[in-house]
């Protein structure tokens, strides 16, 4: 659409293009370091994919891990980095990003709404590469009252609806585990019951639930306290095209409700529109598994369509191409709604549950699915023919359906009439059954489970080594598991039909390939130098990772990090509590 020329103009110190933990999480130190912050979001609703997320942060040396006795020298996590990124290790930004990270969090839960819990019990992905950490790494967003929220609630992304049980987050970690214990254990099912009463009363009072959990919480607290610090949050607002006075960003264009507007900020533009999982052109260019971009099904926020890329392509700019992967991958299935459209679900949780495998059409197993989704989406992907769709099946017996679920197909009492109908969820009585409806070989999935179910009862997957890794058993279920005399917490035979079946294809929780930046998160251009006035964050930024994946919580940290890092450097001072 042709600009009209803005009607009208505002002027900050700070503009922030983009409202989730990138972009709110600078707009929040900016105004607490004394800046006129304005934050533009395209969508109606706040919030981002940051709003549907699990809220965990990477953020190794944190101080509830000290407070808690994990005591690690910056060298470890460098360390771990320099091993899992390799050749594409760039030791600035990750120390920028480790010394950093502690004051960042410091900073949040003294001055601002935020609190945290711990992720002291939760691994690295990669247990065997060096200077991996079994625990002390990771924090996520405690739960946030919405109440705390006034109207502005109204403005709030609600979690993605297929992840809730009746628009109510559930929080992971011990509320989970109580959720899936309901129909077994009194102390469960006593939790989940009061539980779902607060929420329905909520939805009664406020038609949403007020107690917030996961990256909504995230999102709840940080715009809590922007607009506590002042900050303007400006819905219905993208940014079209960024404003210049020679070489310097000075401001940008917002498409508003009332018409065109001019922001000039005198301190700059962070660009945070959260990367591009939804720009068809840049994923065609940027993921081989996606030759026309539509068969990548990102599960990331759909307002997310590359704009902060273009944005700060054309005020020189570059996004870097020479990542590992282009993209935070996850098997994602496609869940049916009502008006004809798909929700993209990303399988987080159940891979690593003993009773599940995955397979291809051929039946056969191709990688550990108790991995990481990025590590079983990579192994996928390898293992598909060129010119076949990349796609596979997670299988499961009737006790796991019923105990566990299968993605958006809930465990009981949820009944499962439903997702059969709108063809989410394959039944077959027997294996052969199944596998005809899915289109998988008969043959190949009766070997794959009779070998599966042996290794099983063993305890021990020769073919994948699954349930080996610390992150394998913490995603397992060694109660569960022990309960029935299975030694792995990953691994337990699928023996009583009817089995079922979820399909899955390639698609990610959002992108690694951004702009290319330095240890401040400004932009650089194509000789590496800063352009003035103009920074990136989130997924906007190139991800410090350099498309691997080495630990949960690996953009939400550095998203949140470099927000802040950004924000000092736009006012001019130097990182202090
Ligand atoms: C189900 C799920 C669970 C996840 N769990 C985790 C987790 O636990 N830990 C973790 O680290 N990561 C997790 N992720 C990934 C993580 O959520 C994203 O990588 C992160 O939220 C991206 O943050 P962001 O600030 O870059 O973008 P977003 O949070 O997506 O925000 C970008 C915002 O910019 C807006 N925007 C776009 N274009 C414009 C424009 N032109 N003008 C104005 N606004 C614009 C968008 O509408 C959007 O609101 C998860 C993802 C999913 C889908």
């Amino acid at each position: 659409m042709p600009d009209r020329s803005p009607a009208s103009s505002l002027h900050c110190d700070l503009l922030v293009i983009g409202s989730g933990a990138g972009g709110l999480s600078a707009a929040v130190t900016a105004a607490h370091l004394g800046l006129k912050v304005i934050v533009a979001e395209k969508d109606p609703q706040y919030g981002g994919t940051t709003a549907w997320s699990g809220g965990w942060m990477w953020l190794p040396r944190n101080p509830l891990a000290v407070e808690a006795d994990i005591v690690e020298p910056i060298d470890e996590p460098l360390n771990y980095l320099r091993h899992e990124l390799g050749e594409r290790f760039d030791e600035a930004r990750a120390r920028a990003f480790l010394d950093a990270a502690p004051h960042m969090v410091e900073f949040f839960r003294r001055k601002t709404a935020l609190r945290f819990i711990d992720g002291n019990a939760i691994p690295d992905f990669h247990g065997r590469t060096a200077h991996a950490s079994t625990g002390g790494r990771s924090l996520c967003a405690a739960p946030f009252d919405g109440r705390r929220l006034g109207q502005r609630i109204a403005d709030l992304k609600p979690p993605l609806a297929e992840t809730t049980l009746w628009g109510m987050g559930i929080a992971s970690g011990a509320e989970l585990r109580h959720f899936l214990n309901a129909m077994r254990q009194p102390a469960s099912f006593w939790y989940v019951t009061k539980r779902v009463l607060a929420h329905w009363k909520d939805l009664l009072m406020y038609r949403r639930g007020m107690r917030l959990v996961n990256g909504n919480a995230l999102v709840a607290a940080l715009s809590a306290s922007a607009l506590e610090a002042g900050v303007q949050i400006r819905t219905r607002s993208p940014a079209r095209r960024l404003l210049r006075d020679g070489e310097r960003v000075t401001g940008a264009v917002l498409h508003t409700p009332d018409g065109p507007v001019e922001v000039l900020a005198r301190g700059g533009v962070l660009l945070a529109c959260g990367g591009f999982p939804h720009d068809d052109g840049r994923k065609a260019a940027l993921l081989p598994h996606a030759p026309t971009g539509k068969e990548h099904h990102s599960a990331a926020s759909r307002g997310n369509t590359g704009d902060g890329l273009r944005l700060g392509e054309s005020a020189g700019g570059h996004v870097g191409t020479d990542l590992l992967q282009a993209a935070a991958l996850a098997p994602v299935s496609l869940v049916p709604r009502a008006d004809g459209s798909f929700a993209h679900f990303p399988h987080l949780i159940e891979r690593a549950k003993p009773g599940l495998i995955m397979v291809r059409a051929d039946g056969r197993r191709f990688a550990n699915e108790a991995d990481s989704y990025h590590d079983v989406m990579q192994a996928l992907i390898q293992a598909t023919p060129p010119g076949q769709p990349v796609q596979a099946w997670l299988i499961a017996d009737h006790g796991f359906m019923r105990h566990y679920g299968l993605g958006a197909a809930k465990p009981a009492p949820m009944p499962l009439g439903p997702m059969l109908a709108n063809g989410y969820l394959q039944r077959g009585h027997t294996l052969a059954e199944l596998a005809q409806s899915c289109g998988i070989a008969a043959d190949g999935l009766q070997a794959t489970v009779q070998r599966y179910n042996t290794m099983a009862r063993a305890g021990k997957d020769e073919d994948f080594a699954k349930g080996e890794t610390p992150y394998n058993r913490m995603q397992g279920d060694a109660p569960f598991a022990a309960g029935r005399g299975w030694s792995n917490p990953c691994m337990g035979p699928l023996e009583r039909g009817p089995f079922y079946a979820v399909r899955v294809v390639a698609g990610s929780l959002g992108t690694f390939a951004g702009l290319r930046v330095n240890a401040n998160a400004q932009v650089l251009d194509a000789v590496g130098q800063p352009i003035p006035g103009l920074y990136a964050g989130g997924n906007d930024m190139d991800s410090m990772m350099a498309g691997h994946y080495p630990a949960g919580g690996i953009t939400l940290g550095p998203a949140m990090t470099f927000g802040w890092i950004a924000a000092h450097h736009a006012a001019g001072q130097p990182f202090s509590l």
